[in-house]
């Protein structure tokens, strides 16, 4: 009996100890947020501020860093210039990071290296001054869709001139797809759909969870550990409204929120970038490059979502 309670004792010690030990590698993620200031929003200069402001202040509140991706042809409309500038302003006086997203957002797989350059060039010609003005630096760069071209020339002809122009590839390991839901969810409030939209934006935030498990599953696979993530969302309507409970939901998981810089640190983000193929995160293109297959699952886009009515096409 004695000798039971011995060993029932010493598991439940080993089992204690387990608990009280911080994991190898905290969890930590960068947020990157692309076509900002807010995509699809050329029209409506209130929409267009009310969504980088409601971005921007979820951030404030929970004192999270983040880099915004900027798409300049945004800030080109005529009238409302000015107004769109100062939003680049806005976020540069409360401390944020921008960086360069192309003018236009282009893919490169699908224009020439030539207008591809030339779009990365058009891209920060109002927000370098405002950078620098600000004492900072222009660092980040993001491929549009994450494609880096298609031939190893092109990939590498585009990576040639990025770091003559002193720019660094920020690249991607959660991505859980939010445009697809932004669409959806804009579409039906415009519609006056409210509930619909609502449980749109449930099932939203129900996909952050198997989009880190999937990033920390593949992370494992491919790294032997779990990487410092880096999450790749939209400024769009949806993110505006739901950033708060997004970011209590990786708080939940464990992680931390540190800088694009500081996450880019790790030595997984050192590898040489000799991809060039269809596009995707940092886990894909590297478990290419090292001939090995992603097994951990994808999340899915939920079905009745998929399956929702498409609106009649305004003549
Ligand atoms: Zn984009």
């Amino acid at each position: 009996m004695l000798k039971i309670l011995y060993i029932f004792s010493a598991a439940v010690a080993a089992v204690a100890t387990a608990l009280a030990q911080p994991p190898a590698h905290p969890r930590s993620v960068a947020i990157t947020i692309d076509d900002g200031p807010a995509v699809n929003e050329l029209k409506d200069l209130g929409n267009f501020q009310r969504i980088a402001r409601g971005l921007l202040s979820s951030l404030e509140a929970e004192k999270v860093p983040a880099t915004i991706f900027i798409n300049e042809r945004q800030l080109n409309v005529p009238g409302q210039r000015d107004g769109r500038a100062a939003v680049l302003a806005m976020w540069l006086d409360a401390g944020y990071d921008l960086a360069n997203h192309t003018y236009s957002h282009p893919s490169a797989n699908k224009v020439s290296v030539r207008e591809f350059e030339d779009d990365i060039v058009r891209g920060d010609v109002i927000m370098r001054p405002l950078v620098e003005e600000h004492g900072r630096k222009m660092v980040w760069f993001r491929y549009p869709f994450l494609d880096s071209g298609t031939t190893s020339e092109v990939h590498q002809a585009i990576m040639d001139f990025l770091e003559q122009h002193h720019y660094r590839v920020a690249h991607v390991t959660v991505d859980y797809k939010d445009y697809s839901f932004a669409g959806v969810y804009s579409r039906l409030l415009r519609a006056g759909d409210a509930a619909t939209a609502e449980r749109v934006k449930q099932a939203y935030l129900d996909q952050i969870d198997p989009g880190f498990e999937h990033a920390e599953k593949a992370s494992q696979e491919i790294f032997g550990y779990e990487l410092p993530q880096i999450l790749l969302i939209h400024c769009n309507e949806l993110n505006s409204v739901t950033l708060r409970e997004s970011i209590a939901r990786m708080r939940k998981r464990g992680y931390s929120f540190v800088t694009l810089d500081e996450a880019a640190k790790d030595p997984a983000y050192a590898r040489a970038d000799s991809f060039a193929g269809s596009g995707g995160s940092w886990l894909e293109r590297t478990a290419k490059v090292m001939g090995q297959q992603i097994t951990a699952p994808s999340p899915r886009m939920p079905q009745w979502i998929t399956d929702l009515p498409r609106p009649a096409t305004r003549q």
